[in-house]
C-alpha cells in the first residue's frame, strides 16, 4: 500500500528522435571548463587535472522551445554543449575504454547560468548551485539513439542567437573526452541509467534576453531552438 504523503513528481523524460520512446532521467552531471578557449575567456587556467564537474537536478531539465527567463538574475548566460545519454548502469568503476558502452544516444543542451550569481559564487569561494542549478537551467533537444547516429571527433556543434553564430567548436576540441568523464564520474558516483552528462562548452559564452531566439545544433545529431521568454 502506498503510505506516501503526497504524490511524488514526474521523472523527466526526454524524447527520442525518429523512435517511438523515452529516456527517462535520473542525474544531471556538467563538465566545466571543457574548452581551452572558453576556461580562458572565463580567467580560469587550462589545466588537464581532474575534470570539473557539478550538478542540476534532473527535473531542471526543460523540453519544448521556449524557455523561461528565470528569476534572481539580470545576466542569464548561454553555454551550448553536447549531451550524452547513459543507457545501462556502471557495475562500479570504470576501466579507461569502458564509458562508451554506457552510452546510448546524444542530444544538444544549453547549461543556462545565471552568470552574475556565479561571479558572487566564485568570489566568495561559494558553491554554485543558484547559479547552475534553477527550474528550467537544463534545456536539452530529443535524443538521437546511438544505434542511429553518433557523433565523431569532427562533429561540429555551434550556438546562434538571433540569427548569429556565437559558439562553434568540434568535439576533438574538448580536453576531456566522453570516456575520460565517465570514467572520473564512476570513481565519484554511482552511474546510472538515465544520467545525462553536459559535456562542457565552447567559448563564446554569452548574454540570453527577452525575445531573443536561439538556435543550437549538434551537427548530423540533434538541434534545439526557440525563443527566450520575457
Ligand atoms: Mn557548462
Amino acid at each position: 500500500m502506498n503510505r506516501d504523503l503526497f504524490a511524488a513528481a514526474a521523472v523527466p523524460r526526454v524524447p527520442f528522435i525518429d523512435r517511438d520512446q523515452h529516456f527517462p532521467v535520473h542525474r544531471i552531471y556538467c563538465v566545466g571548463r571543457n574548452f581551452a578557449e572558453h576556461a580562458k575567456e572565463m580567467g580560469a587556467p587550462v589545466e588537464r587535472g581532474t575534470p570539473t564537474i557539478f550538478m542540476k537536478p534532473a527535473d531542471a531539465v526543460h523540453l519544448g522551445t521556449d524557455l523561461p527567463y528565470p528569476p534572481g538574475t539580470t545576466d542569464l548566460h548561454h553555454e551550448v554543449e553536447m549531451v550524452v545519454a547513459l543507457g545501462r548502469d556502471a557495475d562500479g568503476p570504470l576501466a579507461p575504454g569502458e564509458g562508451q558502452a554506457l552510452v546510448c544516444g546524444h542530444g544538444i543542451g544549453l547549461d543556462l547560468t545565471r552568470r552574475d550569481l556565479q561571479a558572487i559564487a566564485k568570489d566568495k569561494r561559494l558553491p554554485w548551485d543558484v547559479a547552475k542549478g534553477f527550474d528550467a537551467s537544463a534545456p536539452v533537444s530529443a535524443l538521437r539513439h546511438i544505434d542511429d547516429a553518433r557523433p565523431g571527433p569532427d562533429t561540429l556543434l555551434w550556438l546562434a542567437v538571433n540569427g548569429e553564430r556565437r559558439q562553434a567548436a568540434r568535439l576533438h576540441d574538448m580536453i576531456f573526452g566522453v570516456d575520460d568523464i565517465l570514467v572520473h564520474l564512476s570513481r565519484l558516483f554511482r552511474l546510472r541509467a538515465g544520467d545525462l552528462i553536459f559535456m562542457g562548452t565552447p567559448a563564446g559564452v554569452a548574454a540570453l534576453r527577452p525575445g531573443d531566439r536561439y538556435h543550437a545544433v549538434l551537427e548530423g545529431i540533434a538541434s534545439l531552438e526557440g525563443r527566450v521568454l520575457g
